[in-house]
């Protein structure tokens, strides 16, 4: 029958992906993107690079399988969110791309902290005033550049997250859009009516012309032209949404956490918008036919990042996948606390001055329990955020879907079903998130029916369950959040 071509432009690489209609991923092609930091968290990439590199990974998928466009169904867009890309009329960058990590619009946050609008922007928007989010980037760039904002007000500069720039490349220009999920990430679109918000572009002093039209996610994108063969996008999704759906969370209450460079946990609440009382965000999920579902969600920016950390800088592991073997020549990590706050606290503290920290070190502390230190402060910064989760859900979070890099690691996925006394399902691909948006395409092109049959799908789920006592995770918990008072007080010195 064909397949769906799924696209998932990450923020480290990325992918082209074939997905049959069992579900089942049958080939993948990754290219990796060039990451710019050019002050200590200023994050910028070529938005040049990550259309030509998506280009060839099709290329490269279709040609290595002996496909061609004919073969394709339709095709699906999932994205990293937030990151900022401007470009003219015949779709040329007018700026790299500033990255969701980017924290150049630190500044422009603080003010309007200041100036009070915290409470007025969450009940709009679902989210907390942060320079993660597109808005305030937007700004700078205006800020910094008064061509821009000429350009802007002539009506020549377009606005767009990755999907959008995508979009509007693959289609030469006729459709400048985005969907609902990637538009509930921009910090300027009303969540409650679905739309742009006047006030809020009002506020941030941002032309609405320069806003692309919003659809849902499963609806018409237009058909791409790549290197004359046609295919049409008939799905678009936000990373972290699509991989909600590709690990089948389609009732209310249903979770799951995929751990990359950074930690997301994402509930879906379905028709109902839940307002946090511990530092999570509300954002739209996904949305096709008559269904728009809302989800709930806490991110960690450093989960497999820290991995990384150990590797690139402190050189004690040669791969990301060592970190489970040098982990295990110990048994527990005998004391040692590591807070990897690189980039600031993220949910539930939301403490941007916040840098990390090595607790608890003795004369013995040697470089395997840095490594189990690690794994547990990926599992301990996910706890927190699910610890916040129950309380604002009122439920158990008792059964959390788990996908992405690090899932790999077996000691991190015990220690987290531990701390977190649940049950972590991995499915045997963890690539929820182009699965999420294949299931989306497939959904809107007829290749599968309905939810129905993609919960009847063979997607075979390993499964982790606590194996200590909850007095032992209390235990950990208890140490971790010492520690973390000891940041913030560090931070606030
Ligand atoms: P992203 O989509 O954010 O680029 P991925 O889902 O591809 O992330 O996961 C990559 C991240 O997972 C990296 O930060 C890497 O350090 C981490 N990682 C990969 N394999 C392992 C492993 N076996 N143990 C721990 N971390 C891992």
């Amino acid at each position: 029958m064909g397949y769906i071509l799924a696209l998932d432009s990450g923020t480290t690489s990325v992918r082209a992906a074939l997905v049959d209609e069992q579900g089942q991923i049958k080939d993948i092609v990754a290219y990796p993107l060039t990451l710019k930091v050019t002050h200590t968290d200023w994050i910028e990439q070529d938005a040049m690079e990550i259309y030509t590199k998506q280009c060839q990974c099709i290329d490269t998928l279709l040609g290595s399988n002996g496909l061609t466009s004919k073969d394709i169904v339709s095709m699906g867009i999932t994205n990293q969110r937030e990151t900022t890309v401007i470009f003219d009329d015949a779709g040329n960058p007018l700026h790299d791309a500033i990255v969701w990590q980017s924290r150049q619009s630190e500044g422009i946050c603080n003010g309007l902290i200041r100036q009070g609008y915290t409470n007025w922007i969450t009940k709009k928007t679902g989210l907390i005033i942060d320079p993660y989010f597109s808005a305030t980037k937007l700004m700078w760039l205006f800020d910094t550049y008064p061509n821009l904002r000429k350009m802007a007000d002539d009506g020549h500069l377009h606005f767009g997250t990755v999907d959008t720039w995508l979009i509007y490349r693959f289609t030469k220009g006729h459709v400048f859009a985005t969907d609902r999920s990637n538009a509930s990430r921009t910090m300027l679109f009303n969540i409650h009516t679905c739309q742009w918000d006047e006030e809020l572009c009002a506020l941030f002093d941002i032309p609405m012309h320069i806003l692309p039209n919003v659809l849902k996610s499963g609806d018409d994108y237009g058909v791409a032209d790549i290197h004359g063969s046609t295919i049409q996008i008939n799905a678009v999704l936000g990373d972290q949404q699509s991989a909600l759906f590709g690990d089948r969370c389609f009732d209310y209450g249903s979770v799951k956490v995929t751990y990359g460079t950074g930690g997301f946990l994402l509930a879906n609440t379905k028709d109902k918008i839940v307002t946090s009382t511990h530092g999570l965000l509300t954002s739209i999920g996904v949305s096709y036919g008559s269904t728009m579902d809302y989800v709930l969600e806490g991110s960690v920016f450093v989960a497999g990042a820290a991995v990384q950390w150990l590797r690139d800088e402190l050189g004690i592991i040669d791969s990301a996948a060592q970190s489970q073997s040098l982990a295990t020549t110990v048994t527990d990590s005998d004391g040692v606390v590591v807070i990897p706050a690189f980039t600031g606290l993220g949910a539930p503290y939301w403490h941007p001055n916040a840098k990390g920290m090595i607790l608890g070190l003795n004369r013995h502390s040697n470089k395997a329990h840095i490594a189990y230190a690690t794994l547990e402060a990926i599992a301990c910064q996910m706890q927190d955020v699910i610890a916040a989760m129950r309380l604002d859900l009122d439920h158990p979070l008792d059964r959390i879907m788990v996908d992405g890099g690090a899932t790999g690691n077996d000691v991190l996925m015990q220690m987290q079903a531990d701390i977190s006394q649940s049950r972590l399902i991995r499915y045997g691909s963890v690539e929820s998130t182009i699965r999420g948006v294949a299931f989306l395409s497939g959904l809107e092109s007829g290749m599968f029916d309905s939810i129905a049959s993609l919960d009847q799908l063979q997607l075979d789920p390993f499964v982790f369950k606590p194996k200590r006592s909850m007095e032992q995770a209390d235990r950990i918990i208890a140490r971790w959040k010492k520690a973390i008072e000891c940041v913030k007080l560090y931070a606030d010195s």
